[in-house]
């Protein structure tokens, strides 16, 4: 089979000179110069029935509409392009500020149905071989759109190809797919029947190619249903839709909470909000719209978390939001700065060192969690006024262990455990206008229940600082003063901004 007898007879079945190359395996950059290559591998081709590139320079007019490729139903023709160019750039595309994009294309199964008829008629016309029966005589039209398809919409865009660019999903649809999808069922019954009890199998992408291949299916049989080789079609494809989703951007910062009424997350009991804010609703509805059209869909994580009742200051929490679906990827210092002030402005969250964060660095936030020192001080009641001797006691440099057994408040959301904590210092001090109240500053790992950790729980916290002094001992407030997490770096929005 010559290079010249196999492009004279595809032309014939009505195929493209697009595909005519596929068929003759052309590699990456020979789909730029047809001609070029088809001059390189000594074929010559008649120029009357092209309706590539000249359409336009022609007078459209005289020139009939010509039956679209019976391989590719006229994917690779150049109105296509100029259609699906159209399209995306009439849909939401210019609202992304992406420099990449990727391209998504769902294909009707009708494609791979002609793939195989017209590996059928190459077998026919050639013999078998030099037509393989296990592997198919084209470059893959999923393959083909990569390396034609592709480079031309990136430059037409004026974007680069990135896997983790904008996504543009693209469905084609063709009106024959219907029918050919029923035909499909009804060949899958008669070539692969189900075994007893077995359920009757999904026509999928995936069914078709592992299974229709000239080895596995006998071309009587595929004929009763199917053309071989594949008719040409009047109708193109058609652009079914343009789905555009952005990629996921990561924007981290340092949260400080300064009120004794704010939860963390949005907190619901029996359906009932029990509290009209939350930390993460605060941090979303100021940093979101930058980003996104979509709030509901990002994801608020941090380290750790404080109770309800637990402010937390000092240099704050480290925080990071996944934003997906992000219409741009860039936060500038100043609307960074802006952001952290209308957060401030609801006066129970503060922000800082606002920044976006290559999303790889996320699992900092959640590693390595146990082992993190935590800083806390916490307002103490004693029953009578504070001694030398009680504040002596608490004064330990020295880290020590104790074992908790988890709170009665947190039972019904957490199994109950004895675990070891390692309290790296304690240090008291009096508070001047009230003697019997104590100061500490408690260094702890990261997971230690430190109100249970003040009064002992009955015994349930050992030893605690209760047992150490022998005395009970209330906690009246606690803060956070400090999370040893170096991350996200520090960055002053603000320098920029006077
Ligand atoms: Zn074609």
């Amino acid at each position: 089979m010559k290079n010249q007898e196999l492009v004279d007879y595809l032309a014939s079945c009505g195929v493209c000179r697009i595909c005519q190359l596929r068929y003759l395996k052309a590699r990456g950059s020979e789909y730029r110069d047809i001609n070029k290559t088809f001059q390189r591998l000594e074929v010559t081709v008649d120029d009357s029935d092209n309706d590539d590139d000249d359409e336009l320079k022609q007078d459209p007019v005289k020139k009939p509409r010509l039956a679209n490729c019976s391989l590719c139903l006229g994917l690779f023709s150049d109105s296509f392009q100029r259609d699906l160019i159209s399209r995306i750039l009439s849909s939401d595309f210019a609202k992304y500020e992406n420099q990449s994009i990727v391209l998504a294309i769902s294909m009707p199964l009708t494609l791979q149905l002609r793939q195989l008829s017209m590996w059928f008629a190459l077998q026919r016309k050639f013999g078998s071989p030099p037509i393989d029966q296990n592997s198919s005589p084209d470059v893959p039209i999923k393959e083909a759109v990569k390396l034609i398809l592709h480079p031309i919409i990136c430059k037409q865009l004026g974007k680069e190809y990135d896997a983790n660019g904008l996504m543009i999903n693209i469905e084609l649809k063709h009106i024959v797919e219907k029918d050919e999808v029923d035909k499909l069922t009804k060949l899958q019954q008669e070539a692969f029947p189900p075994h007893r009890n077995q359920k009757r199998t999904e026509i999928s992408r995936g069914l078709l190619e592992k299974q229709y291949q000239p080895s596995r299916i006998k071309f009587e049989l595929y004929e009763k249903y199917f053309t071989i080789p594949p008719t040409t079609e009047a109708e193109p494809l058609q652009l079914e839709s343009i789905k555009l989703t952005g990629p996921i951007v990561c924007v981290a910062g340092r949260y400080r909470k300064l009120s004794r009424e704010l939860s963390h997350t949005p907190w619901v009991l029996n359906g009932q909000r029990q509290m009209e804010d939350s930390i993460e609703e605060i941090i979303i509805r100021n940093i979101s719209q930058h980003f996104t059209e979509e709030q509901g869909h990002i994801t608020f994580m941090s380290s750790g978390r404080e109770d309800v009742d637990v402010r937390c200051l000092g240099n704050g929490r480290p925080f990071v939001l996944e934003v997906p679906n992000a219409l741009r990827l860039s936060l500038s210092k100043q609307v960074a700065f802006e952001m952290e002030q209308s957060v401030d402005k609801s006066n129970k969250v503060s922000i800082r060192d606002l920044q976006v964060v290559p999303r790889d660095q996320i699992t900092y936030i959640k590693t390595g969690e146990e082992q993190k020192k935590k800083h806390y001080r916490a307002l103490c009641a004693l029953k009578e006024p504070v001694t030398l001797d009680i504040l002596q006691k608490l004064q330990i440099s020295e880290p020590f262990d104790i074992q908790q057994k988890t709170p009665i408040r947190v039972l019904h959301r957490r199994p109950l455990h004895t675990r070891p904590r390692t309290i790296y210092s304690l240090k008291a001090r009096v508070q001047r206008d009230n003697l019997k109240s104590l100061v500490i500053d408690i260094v702890t790992q990261a997971g230690t229940y430190v109100k249970e950790l003040v009064h002992g729980e009955f015994g349930r916290t050992k030893p605690s600082i209760s047992s150490i002094i022998g005395k009970p001992i209330d906690i009246l407030a606690l803060d956070v003063e400090g999370i040893d997490l170096d991350w996200p770096p520090e960055v002053n929005n603000a320098v920029e901004n006077k």
